[in-house]
């Protein structure tokens, strides 16, 4: 079984891992090299308690507020207005309940997997250091935000997610960093995170190369089906014939389905971070604040401040204020922290309208297999992605049910 994959990001190399693992002979194409795009930059969260969609029936209330408020947690170009509008409406339709539903469960079946997938692939691949179980603090300004939230800490606790509140001081105890301006907050107990995201899949990428994977730092142009497999399409017209190909270029990856006669909704939800290798204060585990829909993330190579949405599409050049902005508010946060050296970054989340990634083969076209869409949650869901695609291409028995991420729910 010869298996192309286009894309080294996360996803990318935790398919070649575990395809090569079942004897594929994998190539993997990359324009840029290793962890080019999104997987370089994220907060490095395996965030498994994130079973609920980002569509929600009260957002239509919510969202014009938060695009108002210039430092809020969601922005959007209005020049990008034209194209993102399909994707939008997209978007708002999934906020019935019927379909938050839907998409939970999808996402709960994935989760269920994600700490047992990590656990195999870290291990087997020497990058448990890379790792570690400090729980995460999402904090709140007043018990009433917290309250404003619980519906939706319940339903993660239906699915089996672990939390505990916090109020007052006790705050203060677990992060003594944090301001006293902040009264309420969930403790995770149980969540892990990742301690240099591009350092993990670039061990990943070693690890696979070392086991017999190919890379190759080449731009794929196309794809197409042939009587027998696949065959991949580069610039200046030459050609390779594959068994199979999977498709993993994050929010690039329209460009080679949609020839392919699939319309896939994807879209780029855009979003900033900043590294601080000296912050000047220490948490004790990763803090996220919601209302502003970032995470800080201590990391071996610094304090990550990470998160916000703006949807602007692929072109435009980053807004770097959404990044100052971001770390102007967690100063605000951490009074202590020392933004010296901060180092900002932009990557493009591979988003779908319905918070579910597309993985599995294109209708009509078996031989091609789709690993993308992830959105926020690419780094979480990378391993079970790769056991996933392993299992679809060699035809084993899964454990995992992932019908509701079939690329044929938009034939
Ligand atoms: C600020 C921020 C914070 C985040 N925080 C988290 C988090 O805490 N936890 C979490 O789970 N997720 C998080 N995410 C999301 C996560 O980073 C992404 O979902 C994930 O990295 C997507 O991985 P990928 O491999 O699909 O795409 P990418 O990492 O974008 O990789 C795609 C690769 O495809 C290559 N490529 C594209 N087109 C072609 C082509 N035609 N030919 C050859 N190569 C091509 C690109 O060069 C690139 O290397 C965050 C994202 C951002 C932006």
């Amino acid at each position: 079984m010869r298996v192309a994959i286009i894309g080294a990001g996360i996803i990318g190399v935790n398919a070649a891992l575990a395809l090569r693992a079942q004897g594929a002979e994998v190539t993997l194409y990359d324009r840029e090299g290793v962890a080019a795009g999104a997987s370089r930059g994220n907060a490095g969260i395996f965030a498994d308690y994130a079973v609920l969609p980002e569509a929600r029936p009260n957002m239509r209330r919510q969202v014009p507020w938060m695009l108002l408020d210039r430092n809020g947690p969601l922005s959007i170009r209005l020049r990008h207005l034209p194209k993102l509008f399909p994707w939008l409406k997209e978007f708002i339709r999934e906020g019935q309940p019927e379909r938050v539903e839907r998409s939970t469960q999808g996402l709960s079946a994935l989760m269920r997997h994600v700490r047992s997938d990590w656990d195999r692939v870290l291990r087997e691949n020497d990058a448990e250091d890379l790792r570690v179980a400090r729980g995460a603090l999402h904090v709140y300004r007043t018990r009433r935000a917290l309250h404003a939230a619980l519906c939706d800490w319940q339903v993660m606790g239906e699915h089996g997610v672990a939390y505990t509140p916090v109020m007052g001081s006790a705050l203060q105890e677990l992060e003594p960093a944090l301001s006293t301006d902040y009264q309420a907050g969930m403790l995770l107990p149980d969540l892990t995170h990742a301690l240099d995201p591009l350092g993990l899949t670039e061990r990943l990428a070693e690890k696979a190369r070392a086991r017999g994977c190919e890379f190759r730092q080449t731009e794929v142009s196309a794809i197409s089906s042939t009587e027998t497999g696949v065959c991949l399409h580069f610039p200046g017209a030459g050609t390779r014939q594959f068994d199979r190909a999977v498709v993993a270029c994050g929010a690039h990856s329209n460009k080679l389905v949609r020839p392919l006669g699939l319309r896939v909704p994807l879209e780029s939800e855009r979003g900033y971070n900043v590294t601080l290798p000296e912050p000047g204060v220490t948490l004790n585990r990763p803090v996220c604040v919601p209302d502003r829909g970032y995470y800080m993330t201590p990391m071996s190579i610094g304090l990550r401040i990470g998160g916000r949405v703006e949807l602007g599409g692929l072109q435009a050049q980053p807004r770097w204020t959404r990044a100052e902005v971001m770390l102007r508010h967690a100063r605000s946060v951490l009074p202590g922290l020392e933004p010296k050296g901060a180092k900002p970054w932009m990557g493009h989340r591979p988003s779908l309208p319905d918070t579910l990634p597309a993985i599995g083969p294109v209708p009509g076209q078996e031989r091609i297999l789709l690993a993308f869409g992830h959105g926020h949650l690419g780094l979480t869901l990378a391993a079970t992605t790769g056991r996933l695609l392993s299992e679809m291409i060699f035809g084993t028995t899964s454990e995992t049910d992932a019908s509701a991420c079939l690329p044929s729910r938009f034939a």
